[in-house]
């Protein structure tokens, strides 16, 4: 067989790794000029290294965790997590600590807190349909206030009350108040931080793993693999146009640096391309039902402006969350804290990711880079983490499509193009975060590649089975988190 596979990140890449394992012929299609592993990558600028976001290493899946160390080996290193958030001008520990939180709530707000936490407790969960609601039921009005509105609202650039309960459901299921606080007493141990299958509930983790050199470093990896196996993939190529008939995907098409358009034929395509560019491209044109429902998918952008600052240690933390509304950055790491090889070999300087949320084409996201540099820079002082210290460099990136949003009526318009491809295009598989339009993390794009690979050489897997947690669910007799619109499909 010819397998076509639209994009070189981690879902892309992972299904070529394994079908190129397999003796399968692959070429694997990348927009980007220079860069393999998408989101996941890692920017290099004159030495400094960053990610786009700073990406942990953690799953619940034993295949993806030994994926990971069979091509890392040593270099995917064990990090202690430190992380805190910045709210009403105090950092509050995160995950929560009972006497730092006390600390900085004083005795009022803390009894506050627990009153509205057993008020909540005792309301109807039926009524749960946003995230507001979800975050009230589990955690109370006040920690809500203080510890989930702003900052997700900056992440989302809108309402808490618009955002579906679903997204809270898949990304802080298995966290709950008792245990917050029983786990930052230490009266829970490791092996107790787990969930009735054994997995570890991911809110609370206080280690997680990271290649020296950042992700990008895993996925240059797994792409070397691939061509040495006789893959190919071809950088700075746009696939541009699906063209399908009689219920299959005959070929598509590409433009590449030279602007030429190239048709290529396969015997079966994975796409990784966001979903609504995917139903754009498809031609003959769909129906306008379909159409309508892929223009309904919904996508938040981001960017990072990453700062180099003359000091060698400025704090400790990987990551601190701020929830400030005087401010508009999201979330600020400290890459060398990730790993010191992120940094230029002896140095003593730090290198600071302040990252925003935005839209495209939004005033932030259409700011120049000097104003951005600027807005850091002031953000910065303002949160009093970088002292007199001077900014020595600095570098902007941008990237579209980074969260799939969940709106009220996302999985309807899935469920329709899905329907849709089952009859017009069965050689097509859709596969990752964009590609399937479901806000998870390397592990479940990871999981999705192999799967669809192994879907070629015979096997029979649902790929919208997989969870976010990278756990494939067909076979375990439990499929509550998987979403309703899914478990129809
Ligand atoms: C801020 C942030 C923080 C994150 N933190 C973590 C974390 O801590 N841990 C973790 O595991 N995950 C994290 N993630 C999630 C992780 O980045 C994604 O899950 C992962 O990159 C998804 O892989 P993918 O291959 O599905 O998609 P992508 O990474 O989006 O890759 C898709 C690729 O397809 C290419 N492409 C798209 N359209 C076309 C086309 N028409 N033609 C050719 N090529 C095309 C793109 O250029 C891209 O290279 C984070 C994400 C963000 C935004």
């Amino acid at each position: 067989m010819k397998i076509g596979i639209i994009g070189a990140g981690p879902a892309g890449l992972s299904a070529a790794y394994e079908l190129v394992k397999r003796g399968q012929d692959v070429v694997v299609f990348e927009q980007d000029p220079q860069f393999v592993g998408g989101i996941s990558r890692t920017v290099e600028h004159h030495g400094y290294r960053f990610d786009l976001g700073g990406h942990r290493f953690f799953s619940k899946s034993r295949e993806v965790e030994n994926f990971w160390e069979d091509i890392l080996g040593d270099d995917l290193i064990v990090r202690r997590r430190i992380s805190r958030i910045f709210f009403d001008g105090k950092f509050y520990d995160y995950p929560l600590k009972p006497l730092n939180a006390f600390r900085n709530m004083g005795a009022r707000n803390t009894a506050l807190c627990l009153l509205d936490y057993i008020r909540a407790k005792s309301s109807d969960p039926k009524d749960i349909r946003t995230f507001e609601d979800w975050v009230v039921f589990h955690f109370g009005r006040q920690l809500y206030e203080m510890f989930f509105k702003a900052y997700t609202e900056k992440v989302w650039g809108r309402p808490c009350n618009e955002i579906s309960a679903d997204w809270a459901a898949q990304r802080i299921k298995g966290l709950n108040l008792y245990s917050a606080i029983k786990d930052s007493f230490g009266l829970s141990g490791r092996s107790k931080r787990k969930t009735r299958n054994g997995a570890v509930v991911k809110s609370l983790i206080d280690e997680f793993r990271y290649p020296k050199f950042g992700p990008g470093m895993l996925w240059e990896k797994v792409a070397s693999h691939v061509t040495s196996q006789g893959g190919q993939i071809i950088m700075g190529t746009k696939v541009t146009h699906i063209l399908h008939q009689d219920g299959k995907i005959r070929s598509i098409q590409t433009t590449g640096v030279t602007k030429e358009s190239q048709t290529h034929i396969f015997d079966a395509v994975i796409s990784t391309m966001p979903m609504r560019s995917l139903v754009r491209s498809l031609y003959p044109e769909v129906p306008h039902t379909i159409k309508e429902a892929a223009e309904k998918l919904h996508y938040r952008d981001f960017l990072i402006v990453a700062l180099v600052v003359d000091a060698a240690s400025l704090f400790p933390d990987n990551w601190i969350y701020i929830h400030d509304p005087q401010v508009k950055v999201g979330r600020i790491q400290n890459f060398g804290n990730w790993s010191s090889h992120m940094l230029p070999p002896r140095s003593r300087t730090s290198c600071v990711g302040m990252e925003y949320f935005c839209f495209e084409g939004d005033g932030l996201w259409s700011s120049t880079d000097t104003d951005l540099l600027n807005l850091a820079k002031n953000e910065l002082s303002y949160l009093g983490l970088i002292g007199h210290h001077p900014i020595i460099d600095s570098k902007v990136v941008r990237v579209p499509k980074a969260y799939p949003v969940y709106d009220d009526d996302y999985q309807t318009h899935i469920q329709s193009i899905v329907d849709y491809l089952r009859d017009r295009a069965s050689n097509l598989q859709l596969i990752g975060r964009n590609g399937m339009h479901r806000y998870n993390n390397q592990d479940h794009a990871i999981m999705t590649g192999f799967l669809a690979a192994r879907n070629l050489l015979g096997e029979h897997h649902d790929l919208w089975a997989v969870n976010g947690d990278a756990e494939y669910l067909e076979e375990v007799n439990d499929d509550r988190h998987v979403p309703k619109f899914l478990k129809q499909a």
